[in-house]
């Protein structure tokens, strides 16, 4: 049974069939998924929910597809963490990680969008699937085209990390660095889209494809015990998940799945690529497109697509927003690493960094719940801690080597750097 009703134009209202559509005709506003929220209401409990598969799609009635997925099936449901040793670190009394670092199959929330994407493409009748990415949306494509016997074309700026290179062409994908930035592998990706007639999945099937990031959300409702917190800080690329995290947290408020929301949503970016939190600051409806140069390659998007939207959800969910160095990520992915034992990726080391910004700028009070998204795997951007760590003490294979080295000054430092 399909929930899915349509596109509608977010601007204008202008509805749509649910086809491979994201602009709207009239007014050229993006176009988002609508549901027969009625009949979601009849079926949808948390007794529902809780008898299902520890997966996303135990929330199958608020995702957009007609049928099964026909990929991913084991996507989401990844841990929510209570960190204590940060919550000391931090001074704060209750604060948790969603860890979408360990999320199946390639270690970023990007999992999550691309299984829906696929699975509507296909539901679509598509045999091509393609994206312009920042890295890890490249990883999760190429690897559920290829379990499910799709062919696909990845579109990159040439210069990402080395893994997440990598980890995409081991797929088999077809794999395009371009010579720019992302912004402009997404403008040439927008004429490929028209021309070729792929299935896109950040493009022409965004409206589809975004919807997966409320999964995130979801999860975190029901994994603290179908309650909402008071803090979410999500860190913000092309703008997307921040506000389906909204977006979800507002779909169980108004299906009666939580009984308040008095979540206030932070939005975080480097200080090398910050078009959104510049937005928020200055309280300005425009985002003036950046040119971007920060480690955090996987936010590094200078045109955010939902942009707009992410400050609007911001202002309305009272939240606020942040940036933080190069050298700030690489600290904060030192303190969680330390205090929690969880690698993230630079994405991971901004989110963290500025959390603690605004908890010391009191815009978090240190006696509520906050949620930390952690959404990608330090494993894939290592590249980033090269010479920032120190390097491991060597000794020959004797014991007397070893007595020595922790027997010196020089040997306890190094031992325990
Ligand atoms: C893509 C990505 C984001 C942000 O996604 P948007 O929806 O584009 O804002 C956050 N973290 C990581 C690790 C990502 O790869
Ligand atoms: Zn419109």
């Amino acid at each position: 049974m399909s929930y899915l009703k349509g596109l509608k134009c977010r601007e204008c209202g202008r509805e749509y069939p649910k086809e491979a559509l994201h602009v709207c005709e009239f007014c050229f506003g993006p176009l988002e998924v609508i549901y027969d929220y009625e009949g979601i209401g009849r079926v949808f409990t948390r007794e529902v929910v809780e008898k299902r598969a520890p997966n996303m799609w135990r929330y199958r009635e608020l995702l957009p597809l007609d049928g099964e997925p026909s990929v991913g099936e084991q996507v989401g449901f990844t841990p929510l963490i209570r960190a204590k040793n940060l919550e000391k670190a931090l001074g704060v009394k209750e604060l948790y990680l969603k860890n979408d670092a360990v999320n199946h199959p390639t270690l970023s929330f990007k999992d999550r969008v691309v299984s829906v994407a696929i699975s509507r493409a296909r539901e679509m009748g598509f045999e091509v699937v393609a994206c312009a990415s920042t890295g890890n949306l490249a990883n999760s494509v190429a690897a559920n085209a290829s379990a499910c016997g799709m062919e696909s074309f990845i579109f990159i700026p040439f210069d990402l990390e080395q893994t997440k290179v990598l980890g995409t062409i081991i797929y088999g994908a077809k794999v395009v660095g371009i010579k720019g930035t992302y912004d402009e592998v997404n403008r040439l990706c927008s004429e490929i889209a028209g021309k070729y007639g792929w299935a896109f999945v950040n493009i022409n099937i965004r409206p589809y494809y975004a919807e997966g990031s409320k999964a995130f959300g979801f999860e975190i409702a029901e994994q603290l015990g179908w309650r909402l917190p008071h803090h979410v800080v999500v860190p913000m690329a092309g703008g997307s998940l921040i506000t389906k995290v909204w977006k979800a947290f507002r779909e169980f408020h108004n299906l009666g799945l939580v009984n308040s929301l008095p979540t206030r949503i932070h939005g975080a970016q480097a200080g090398g690529c910050a078009p959104i939190v510049t937005a928020v600051k200055e309280g300005s409806e425009l985002i003036k497109p950046v040119r971007p140069s920060t480690i955090a390659k996987s936010l590094a998007i200078g045109n955010p697509a939902d942009g707009y939207y992410a400050a609007k959800t911001i202002r309305e969910s009272n939240g606020w927003a942040e940036d933080v160095t190069d050298a700030e990520i690489i600290e904060a992915m030192k303190l969680l690493a330390e205090t929690e034992g969880i690698f993230a990726e630079t994405a991971g080391g901004v989110t963290l960094g500025v959390t603690k910004k605004l908890i010391e700028q009191g815009r978090i009070p240190r006696d509520e719940s906050i949620v930390v998204s952690i959404t990608g795997n330090g494993l894939k951007t290592q590249e980033a801690l090269y010479g920032k760590l120190p390097e491991p003490v060597i000794i020959n294979a004797r014991l007397s080597e070893f007595d020595e080295l922790v027997g010196s000054e020089k040997g306890r430092y190094a031992l325990k750097a």
